[in-house]
């Protein structure tokens, strides 16, 4: 009763006694206006934007963070948003623009924006049925929908924040078969357990092997061909190899859409091999997900169907906002291994009941979620699927016509094919030293990243440093493009310019 007495008395209009910044009946108006001010700011950012991002200096940048005073009385709302409108979006790497080639980021379609907004404002968590109700109704309904497209007849699965998460969850349902089937309690089995996959695969899928305890070198790289593909017969040996050690493939890992070169691993053959030593087979679609959609290419995917789970990251390949992602499987009931029944929350004797609600918690890692199910929804409303699947295509086809432009470029040497959308290549003109070629790949990025004007990114393949593209936005041109490599072109030679090699070649 004291601490009820001690609180102030509402005020005689009904208005809450404490001011706070709750959106509630009393501030849906503000909710409005201020919604209005930050789509409009941002709406400005689109219209003005002329490159993927203003390139600004770190060490200002740490001084404009540091300098913002959070422990300082409140500004505001609209001053708030106005400070984080200069401060974030003034200063934000821009993923649509035509000049923005370098990670797997992709441009957001409107449907999906808007759906973050409601989905935001009223704050759903999509653990418990109780709190969710029709969210979680709608989440099963997309997820049954990615395993109908999948092939998988009675698949189950859960969102997830990204093809991290769902890798790991994957990894840990096979742990958790792997126990069910030898009966031996974990302590014995787990140093036992490997994991099959590729020198291309994320490293998420080493990372996890890490968190599920298995041994330091669980992880087995089978080897693969050229472009990174899994070399099947190698993994037959290799799985003959584990059984005749006294070894359990605990899974296969393999990858449709690699992060680097976008290539796809043999599934059905890989399946084929997964099925024969009764070994879990998950395909980390993380990235080729988007095929899924595609009306010409989603016979790159055939196989994936006789996986046993799979990972697709929706804000990868179908252009959704980050977070989206999900964990799929094929046979509903191994994701029980997931489940852990909480008296609060999900309490067993509810769920053992004939009529149990749907505990989405019950299959995921997660307990509080958000329901990033939303956006995909209005996604698929709003443009409906073969719309998406098309845009997959767009980039799909861009790379083609990339690789094919730079095949006959004296400076800029392509290496190999992908099925996706991604473009190695590296500024390389006749007679430049390896050596010195070799420096000079992600110094060109890095010139460029710090002009702001473009974005690429780099990596290394079998020791040797290379430029990448990434190419995600179905509305990026052969020209756009073009213009970029121009860029990483004239930048390669005014580095030149600068050595003694370069004079050399001058005179030549
Ligand atoms: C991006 C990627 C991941 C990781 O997904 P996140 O959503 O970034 O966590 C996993 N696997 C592959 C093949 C990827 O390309």
């Amino acid at each position: 009763m004291a601490s009820l007495a001690a609180r102030p008395a509402p005020a005689p209009d009904g208005t809450a006694a404490v001011t706070t910044g709750l959106l509630t009946a009393r501030t849906a108006d503000a909710y409005q206006e201020l919604l209005g001010q930050v789509t409009r700011d941002v709406a400005e950012r689109l219209r003005t934007v002329r490159a993927p991002s203003v390139g600004p200096d770190r060490r200002r940048l740490e001084q404009l963070v540091t300098d913002v005073d959070l422990d300082g009385p409140g500004v505001g709302d609209a001053a708030a948003l106005t400070e984080a409108d200069a401060l974030y979006a003034g200063n934000a790497v821009w993923f649509h623009h035509p000049s923005y080639l370098a990670h797997l980021n992709c441009p957001v379609v409107l449907p999906a924006v808007a759906a973050e907004a409601m989905l935001a404002a009223i704050n759903t968590s999509v653990d418990t049925y109780d709190q969710s109700l029709v969210a979680t109704l709608m989440e099963q309904r997309l997820v049954r929908w990615t395993a109908g497209r999948i092939g998988f007849e009675a698949g189950d699965g859960v969102f997830t924040s990204g093809g991290t998460q769902s890798n790991l969850q994957a990894l840990y349902l096979a742990r958790a078969r792997a126990e069910r089937e030898t009966g031996e309690a974990r302590a014995l089995l787990v140093p036992c357990l490997r994991v099959l996959t590729t020198q291309a695969a994320h490293f998420s899928v080493s990372r996890s092997a890490t968190l599920l305890g298995l041994r330091g070198d669980a992880v087995l790289t089978v080897p693969a061909d050229d472009e990174g593909r899994m070399d099947v017969a190698a993994l037959h040996e290799a799985l003959d190899a584990l059984g005749a050690a006294g070894e359990r493939a605990m899974a296969i890992v393999a990858t449709a859409g690699t992060t680097d070169r976008g290539t796809i691993d043999p599934l059905p053959a890989i399946a084929d091999a997964a099925r024969a030593h009764g070994t879990w087979l998950h395909v980390d679609a993380a990235y080729g997900g988007g095929l899924l959609l595609s009306r010409t290419r989603r016979h790159l995917l055939d196989g994936i169907e006789r996986a046993d789970s799979v990972t697709v990251d929706y804000h990868k390949t179908c252009f959704q906002p980050v977070s989206s992602s999900a964990l799929v499987v094929r046979e509903s009931a191994d994701l029980a291994a997931t489940t852990h029944h909480a008296d609060y929350l999900n309490p067993a004797a509810e769920a053992a009941s004939e009529d149990a609600e749907p505990n989405q918690v019950d299959k995921s890692l997660q307990t509080t979620r958000r329901f990033d199910a939303l956006k995909l929804w209005t996604t698929l409303r709003s443009l409906g699927p073969d719309a998406i699947g098309d845009m997959v295509d767009a980039v799909c086809d861009l790379a083609v016509e990339v690789r094919d432009l730079l095949e006959d470029d004296p400076d800029l040497h392509v290496l190999g094919s992908t099925d996706l959308s991604t473009v190695i290549f590296r500024f390389c003109p006749a007679h430049l030293d390896e050596a010195r070629a070799d420096e000079l790949q992600p110094l060109i990025r890095r010139i460029l990243f710090h002009s702001g004007r473009a974005m690429v990114a780099r990596t290394t393949i079998d020791g040797t440093p290379w430029l990448k593209l990434t190419l995600l936005n179905p509305e990026t041109t052969l020209l756009d493009v073009a213009a970029v490599l121009d860029l990483v072109r004239a930048t390669g030679r005014g580095l030149l310019a600068g050595t003694r090699l370069a004079a050399t070649e001058a005179t030549r």
